[in-house]
């Protein structure tokens, strides 16, 4: 086997390539069609090690180096990802099947904007300073020094790889941390080339390493000695164990782990606005974004028109062959990820939901079926008690629940263990901040969805997570203060 393996996806330590190792690796699926895109060499536990040794040695130096160098380092990276974007983008659809127009206006767009709103945001950032006045009349200068926290293990999902990868390196890179990057098994391509583009800039060996696996070196990674911090977004059972790998160490985390978020439409909300926003907020990238509703709470007097407007966008969504620009819906990440999908519907179904639309597997013909598709589905006539909307699905699915004044509304949307984002549907002024402020979230838009300013803090409550990440949270994740004291 060894000899007619091609291994398309290498780790990338100390600044090179890796050469891979004949006996470990795994196929890289694509979920459009089930087909096998290629292989990705798996690093073993001495590989991670030599990656955190050489991010060790890197960040001597990178720490120093001056900010002004580094965030120029990052705008040089944005410019590099734009020259090779439809390389980006190619690599994205493929490990992830999402719809070409998808990934090139969100996902690997997104990429250079995170690199260079952070080389702005840290180049802008100062320093807190107090004057101290005692009650003895003794007064003194307090000032903090932050300083890159240090090694930082960057643990990235499979639903939006680069976005959400770049979003991390690009604050801790700026602040002057060394990573290794552990991307899902599931999408190791962009987060290979990134350390490729990294390399053409002149960022020096040993600050970005990649190691792949699909299995037990994230763990590995978490646990190491060397690590002095943990970023981390996928699922809250996952970020447990994460928190319970640096726990002895204690080691700061980061955490963003999904979310059951609700949608709160008010009798007085713009229709058409209203059930466009809803429909993205349900379906986009297939219901797999943390943020995606699953939840659609809806006042009694229009609850039917929302309904229908609802089933008319999810019947008019184009599932196909992810390179069309027609098409509007990818397949589902994997065949495990389908078949926990498909689990909830069947449970839905048990719990007494109606079925609106979807509900099944869709036939795409020959081409297609043997990737991971689902229908877009909805329900009505299940409540906050069901299991099904309680528990995260990450699918393109919602239950639809009425309801018939504003404290009920908000009552049933915080009725959660969850608290990632919220979306709020009126053209009342002031109930719009009333209400998106009572939502127990991070996030909480009014008359929109996923609309996002990188300088504001991103981040959840409950099960969702742990910390902020965005503008001034990241470069506090990011960096550690030793404050000064002057007496004057
Ligand atoms: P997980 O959230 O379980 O994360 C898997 C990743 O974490 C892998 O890279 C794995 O590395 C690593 N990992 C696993 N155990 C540890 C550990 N103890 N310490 C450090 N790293 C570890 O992802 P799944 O793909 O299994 O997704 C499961 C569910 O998570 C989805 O169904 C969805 O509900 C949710 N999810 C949420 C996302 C979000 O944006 N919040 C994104 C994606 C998924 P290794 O392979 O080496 O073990």
């Amino acid at each position: 086997m060894a000899d007619t393996v091609q291994y398309w996806v290498r780790n990338f330590v100390d600044g090179a390539y890796t050469e891979p190792n004949e006996t470990s690796g795994y196929d890289n699926i694509d979920p459009a069609t089930g087909a096998t895109l290629g292989r990705v060499h798996a690093a073993d536990t001495a590989l991670v090690d030599r990656a955190v040794t050489s991010a060790r040695r890197a960040l001597t130096s990178w720490a120093k180096t001056p900010v002004a160098e580094r965030a120029a380092l990052l705008r040089r990276a944005a410019d590099r990802i734009e020259e090779r974007f439809e390389e980006f983008v190619a690599a994205e659809v493929a490990d992830t099947g999402k719809p070409i127009t998808q990934a090139r206006l969100l996902d690997v767009r997104r990429a250079p904007q995170n690199f260079r709103s952070f080389a702005d945001i840290v180049a802008a950032a100062g320093q807190e300073s107090f004057i101290t006045e005692t009650g003895d009349g003794r007064r003194a200068l307090n000032y903090a020094v932050r300083k890159p926290l240090g090694v930082v293990a960057v643990i990235v999902p499979w639903n939006l790889p680069l976005l959400l990868l770049t979003w991390k390196v690009a604050p801790a890179l700026a602040c002057g941390n060394a990573v290794v990057v552990k991307p899902s098994e599931e999408t190791p391509s962009t987060a290979t080339l990134l350390a490729e583009v990294l390399a053409e800039v002149g960022l020096p060996a040993g600050v970005f390493n990649v190691v792949h696996g699909c299995g037990g070196v994230g763990e590995f990674l978490t646990r190491h000695a060397g690590i002095d911090g943990v970023t981390f977004t996928g699922s809250s059972a996952t970020g447990t164990r994460v928190m319970s790998a640096v726990a002895p160490r204690v080691r700061p985390v980061s955490f963003e782990l999904g979310g059951k978020n609700a949608a709160v439409v008010f009798e007085d909300a713009d229709l058409d606005e209203t059930l466009d926003g809803l429909a993205r907020s349900v379906f986009t990238n297939t219901g797999q974004v943390c943020l995606c509703t699953e939840r659609v709470y809806v006042h009694r007097d229009i609850f039917d028109e929302i309904a229908n407007g609802l089933i008319a966008r999810a019947s008019a969504l184009t599932l196909g062959r992810p390179t069309d620009d027609a098409t509007t819906t990818g397949p589902l990440i994997s065949q495990a990820h389908r078949d926990k999908v498909l689990r909830y519907f069947e449970l839905a179904e048990r719990e007494g939901a109606e079925l609106l639309v979807g509900g099944g597997v869709p036939d795409l013909g020959a081409e297609l079926n043997g990737g991971f598709w689902i229908e877009p589905t909805l329900w009505t006539g299940l409540t906050n008690d069901a299991t099904t909307v309680r528990e995260e699905i990450f699918g393109p699915v919602a239950a639809l629940i009425p309801f018939s004044d504003e404290n009920e509304a908000i009552g049933l949307a915080n009725d959660t263990d969850y608290g990632l984002a919220a979306s709020v549907w009126t053209n009342d002024l002031r109930r719009g901040h009333r209400v998106a402020q009572a939502m127990n979230v991070g996030m909480s838009w009014v008359n929109t969805w996923f609309l996002r300013d990188l300088r504001s803090p991103f981040g959840g409550m409950g099960l969702s997570g742990l910390g902020r990440e965005g503008g001034a949270s990241s470069l506090h994740f990011y960096t550690d203060p030793t404050n000064v004291c002057v007496q004057l």
